[in-house]
């Protein structure tokens, strides 16, 4: 059943807004003590104390059986805006409420909806972060993300002048982010083992560490001797959100940890190449991240690599040759070892590639539909990879993507000029020069 069909014949009957994600899907962060359902939602907190008796209240918070009733009964919750936006381009667009539901048995799907709201739910699939330690600081991310943003605020103080960012990202060091310090007894991640030793372990069909850098978190390396030393135990998937921001000798000892794990994927960031994306991803060696890639699949460890495209004002003027690249490694390792989405960036808005004047935005536009049309038929392109290349060009065309009202452009142009300025200063970056046919615009903001 293609995604069309699944969304009219599957989601729709239960209700217009019914997602499964909402169920069967979270992102925990354990450093913050929030969770939400799916990725894209703002994080909300998790109760502490309900965990004392319920470690599964990581996921079943309040405010999730809250939303899922909003579902139940055809009402969208505000937090899936970016699903909604997608959809209300036309009646045919397919947002992620279809992608994150159709992984799900159909089975499942009726069983969310007959479960009694106020219920608990068994994860499937679960996105955890253990804390913020990351050797990067990527100029879409921010220090509630990566200790390397952290150190950027606390040396140097807030980025000055942006009016745009309504949650000041750039201006303070989100101790939040951080309950605890490092050693100290972190009651989420006492929970979430708590949960996994009892239960987790046993429902769950996918986890995923995401982090900062999980490499560079001991309790990721704590799951993986778990995953070893309990083989047989537990049928979850286990994945991993690395930046591969490694030498080999550091990649082969996670390739030697995972050797004998039936089942690992790994999830990784890109969407530029060479100077642009080490640019927009500060602390990126990309000839490293490539050679990498590579060790990865030619080790056989992984079963595919997942690269994720964070679509930015930036990465356009790239992202093609990137796509090339994707298609070499595609040949090379086979269709479904490596692919990717493309995720549209929203926060933080003047990063978005709205800001991009139209004349600019309409030449990437063509750009990616002339890679579109040439690789259509392409058999290793697969259906999702198609699709969002499709609403990515229905994204960037000015006549199909009117802008929101909230969309306030001088706002968001003078952020686009005051945080690269800064982010020049602060990383010793150019970015006239990394960026050569943006100079003239960029110039006159
Ligand atoms: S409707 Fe969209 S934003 Fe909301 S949970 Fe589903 S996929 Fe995520």
């Amino acid at each position: 059943m293609n995604d069309l069909e699944f969304r009219k014949t599957v989601l729709d009957p239960i209700s217009t807004s019914f997602c499964a994600a909402k169920w069967y899907n979270a992102t925990i962060w354990l450093g913050s003590g929030q969770t939400t359902s799916c990725h894209h939602p703002p994080a909300h907190a998790i109760d502490v104390e309900d965990l004392k008796i319920n470690p599964a209240a990581l996921h079943n918070t309040a405010q999730k059986k809250d939303d899922r009733k909003k579902m139940l009964a055809g009402d969208r919750p505000a937090g899936c805006e970016y699903c909604w936006k997608i959809e209300d381009m036309g009646k045919d667009s397919i947002s992620d409420r279809v992608y994150k539901s159709k992984i799900y048995p159909i089975k499942d799907l009726s069983d969310a909806y007959n479960t009694p709201v106020e219920q608990d739910v068994n994860l499937r699939t679960l996105e955890i972060a253990f804390d913020r330690t990351c050797q990067f600081a990527c100029s879409y991310c921010n220090p509630a993300f990566s200790s390397t943003w952290v150190k950027d605020i606390r040396n140097n103080g807030a980025y000055q002048g942006l009016i745009s960012d309504g949650r000041n990202h750039f201006t303070h060091d989100h101790p939040a982010a951080q309950l605890y310090k490092f050693g100290e007894q972190n009651p989420y991640v006492d929970a979430f083992f708590k949960w996994w030793e009892t239960d987790l372990h046993r429902t769950l069909q996918e986890l995923r560490i995401t982090g900062g850098e999980p490499l560079m978190s001991g309790h990721t390396w704590q799951l993986i001797e778990w995953f070893k030393n309990n083989q047989g135990k537990s049928q979850t998937k286990l994945a991993i959100n690395s930046n591969l921001g490694f030498e080999p000798e550091k990649l082969e000892e996670f390739i030697d940890a995972i050797r004998t794990l039936p089942h690992v994927d790994l999830y990784t960031s890109m969407e530029a190449v060479d100077t642009q994306a080490e640019y927009i991803r500060d602390g990126l060696d990309y000839q490293q991240w490539v050679d990498n890639v590579q060790l990865l699949l030619e080790s056989d460890s992984v079963k595919a690599v997942h690269v994720m495209c964070t679509i930015n004002a930036l990465c356009l003027d790239s992202l093609p040759n990137f796509l090339h690249q994707l298609l070499e490694f595609k040949q090379m390792y086979g269709r479904e070892r490596v692919n990717f989405t493309l995720n549209i960036l929203r926060f933080p808005s003047f990063q978005s590639p709205l800001v991009l004047p139209d004349h600019i935005r309409n030449k990437y536009k063509d750009n990616l539909q002339d890679f579109l049309t040439r690789n259509i038929n392409n058999p290793y392109l697969q259906e999702h990879e198609v699709n969002h290349l499709q609403r990515l060009v229905d994204y960037l065309d000015i006549v199909k993507t009117p802008h929101s009202d909230a969309f306030d452009m001088p706002k968001l142009l003078n952020d686009f000029r005051q945080f690269y300025t800064q982010y020049d200063q602060r990383r010793s970056k150019d970015f006239v020069k990394a960026f050569p046919k943006l100079k003239e615009w960029y110039s006159a903001l």
